[in-house]
């Protein structure tokens, strides 16, 4: 029985991940849009901006967006969630306070509903939880805070390790996600008025810049400026953190230094990652792979192949009177070699590295062309990302550039 679900199941068509299609523009903005979401139901785009402006953006007969609600806030909007069932319009502000919005059905209007003093300083995330009627927020001030939104209260506050960038919800468990730029992605089991520390992820070496949980597979990716994308499989119960490596190092300094993963975003219906970096990729993951985890780096004094001293080990080098070496590391076995027997690159697609490293030569030898076809694709936005948004009933995906432009993509797999 179990076979022949299988065996159907194989034999569909599989979507194939094209390239983006640019379907629209936005260029109307003074500043940087911080936030934008697609309307799941209108052809439309809510934007918050630097420069003050709380926008909707509708599409005429013509293809162009135009503004059917223009509101100047008396400070910088910095982040926003939008709730679509109630229409509700959470906007965090430069000032530490977030202010509330009802959209009315046809999206012509809004009006305001509430004004929270939630932190001291920028707000950096905001997350309506409407299942708990719950406002989550973080900020410069290093707190997470919740709020009723029914009754306008603060309902709890926790102070993190540092500045947050990330914030997701599972509403089944009731744990918040909270990833800082220190690096940790922090676990906490909210109630209604306290909170306690479940756990804490390591695995970055640079900040957390973005996150998305995944309630079904119960899977959490985290994206840091040390280019990487960590896949934390909770769900699986093993403690897998399984490595994404497809943004690449900018080797063209000084301009583009700043090349962080931005953006991430799960489709579950095509079980595809979607993460885009601030030098313009977007790249599509295929997650119907099973990838593997990556081995620990060994240590070691000498080279595990050739055993050529390390340049560290003294005494070796000294006995045996040889020239120290570097140690380098083949990312497929983990071993400490020379750069002798080190020598060769490939890529390790199962193992997360879409692009090529370091490899040994008997590791080298053990990888297939059929290994090395690639689980992911990329693209070129061709603007410096640093806000992406997916809307699942269209397909579509959002990117908002230092540029002031927000570009809207058709993102619908073709089918095979
Ligand atoms: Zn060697
Ligand atoms: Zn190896």
């Amino acid at each position: 029985m179990c076979s022949t679900i299988m065996a159907t199941e194989t034999a569909q068509p599989r979507p194939q991940a094209r390239k983006p299609y640019l379907l629209g523009s936005i260029d109307a903005f003074q500043e940087v849009v911080s936030t934008a979401v697609i309307l799941p139901k209108e052809d439309g785009v809510i934007s918050v901006s630097e420069d003050r402006t709380i926008r909707v953006w509708l599409k005429r007969d013509s293809g162009q967006y135009w503004p059917s609600v223009f509101h100047t806030m008396p400070s910088t909007c910095s982040c926003m969630s939008f709730n679509p069932e109630t229409r509700r319009l959470s906007v965090g502000m430069d000032t530490g306070s977030i202010c509330e919005f009802i959209l009315f059905e046809d999206y012509n209007k809004m009006i305001p509903a509430r004004t929270y003093q939630a932190h001291q300083g920028r707000v950096s995330v905001v997350l309506f939880v409407l299942e708990m009627e719950w406002l989550l927020s973080t900020g410069q001030d290093k707190n997470l805070t919740w709020h009723c939104s029914e009754s306008g209260q603060q309902l709890g506050t926790y102070r993190t390790m540092a500045f947050v960038s990330g914030l997701q919800f599972d509403i089944e468990t009731r744990h918040a996600f909270v990833g800082d730029q220190s690096g940790q992605v922090t676990i906490l089991k909210l109630e209604q008025d306290s909170c306690s520390l479940v756990t804490t992820f390591k695995g970055h070496t640079g900040n957390v810049t973005a996150l998305c949980w995944d309630p079904v597979q119960r899977v959490l990716f985290s994206g840091s400026s040390d280019h990487s994308i960590i896949m934390w499989d909770i769900g699986g119960r093993k403690g897998t953190a399984i490595e994404l490596q497809g943004h690449k190092k900018n080797s063209l300094p000084p301009a583009r230094v700043n090349d962080k993963v931005q953006g991430l975003c799960y489709a579950s219906h095509t079980r595809q990652l979607i993460s885009c970096s601030s030098d313009g990729g977007i790249v599509i993951w295929n997650m119907d792979v099973t990838r593997q985890e990556t081995p620990e780096w060994l240590d070691s004094d000498s080279c595990q192949k050739c055993e050529q001293p390390f340049f560290w080990n003294f005494k070796q080098m000294w006995d045996s009177k040889k020239i120290g070496f570097r140690q380098h590391h083949c990312r497929k076995c983990g071993q400490a070699l020379c750069g002798k027997c080190s020598s060769k690159r490939s890529t390790i697609p199962l193992m997360g590295f879409e692009f090529e490293v370091r490899v040994c030569d008997v590791c080298h030898e053990s990888i297939t062309d059929e290994d090395r076809a690639p689980t992911a694709t990329f693209h070129d936005s061709k603007h410096s990302i640093v806000y992406m948004h997916y809307e699942p009933t269209t397909g579509s995906l959002l990117t908002s550039g230092t540029d002031k432009v927000i570009k809207i993509w058709d993102m619908t797999p073709v089918v095979a």
